[in-house]
C-alpha cells in the first residue's frame, strides 16, 4: 500500500474511531528529561530515559536504562519479577549463585519474583535496556549492597 493510501486508510480508521482511544497518551520520544541513576544502587555511569506508568489498575512500571561500560545495579530484587529487553549493546544479568550470562540487542530476560540478581553492562561494552516491572504495594526493588568486579566477572 502505498503512503497515500495508506493515509486515506488511517482518515477512514480516524473517523469511525470509538471512544476507547480516549485516555491513550503518547509520550514523544526525547521529552522526558534524562535522570541519572543514584549511586546508592548504581555502580558506574548510568541513566534513564522513556520512563514509563500505568494507570490504576495497572501497576506497570519501567523506563529504558543506558548503562555505560563497566556501570551495573547494586544487588537487588523485584517483588513481582522483572522483564529486560535489550535495545542496544551487549550487557550482563548475573544471580546471586555466581552464574552471569550474556544478554543482547533483542534478548528478552526474565527475572522471576525475589531472585537476587543484578544488570548492566560489560567491562568494555555499554548496554541499554527497557526494564519492565509490576509494584507491590508500590515498590518496584529492594536494594541491596553493590556488585564487586569480582562477581562481575564471575561467568
Ligand atoms: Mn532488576
Amino acid at each position: 500500500m502505498n503512503s497515500i493510501a495508506t493515509a486515506a486508510a488511517l482518515a477512514v480508521l480516524c473517523a469511525c474511531a470509538p471512544a476507547s482511544a480516549e485516555g491513550i497518551t503518547v509520550t514523544k520520544n526525547g521529552s522526558q528529561s534524562v535522570v541519572r541513576s543514584p549511586a546508592e544502587n548504581f555502580t558506574g555511569n548510568v541513566h534513564t530515559t522513556n520512563r514509563f506508568n500505568g494507570t490504576a489498575p495497572s501497576r506497570l512500571v519501567g523506563s529504558t536504562v543506558v548503562f555505560e561500560p563497566g556501570a551495573r545495579t547494586a544487588w537487588h530484587t523485584h517483588p513481582l519479577g522483572q522483564t529486560l529487553i535489550v535495545a542496544e549493546g551487549t550487557g550482563l544479568v548475573g544471580l546471586w549463585n555466581g552464574a552471569v550470562q550474556t544478554m543482547s540487542k533483542g534478548d528478552v530476560v526474565w527475572i522471576p519474583a525475589g531472585v537476587k540478581h543484578w544488570h548492566g553492562a560489560s567491562g568494555d561494552e555499554g548496554v541499554t535496556h527497557i526494564a519492565i516491572v509490576e509494584t507491590l504495594d508500590g515498590k518496584a526493588a529492594d536494594w541491596m549492597e553493590h556488585v564487586t568486579d569480582e562477581q562481575c566477572a564471575a561467568r
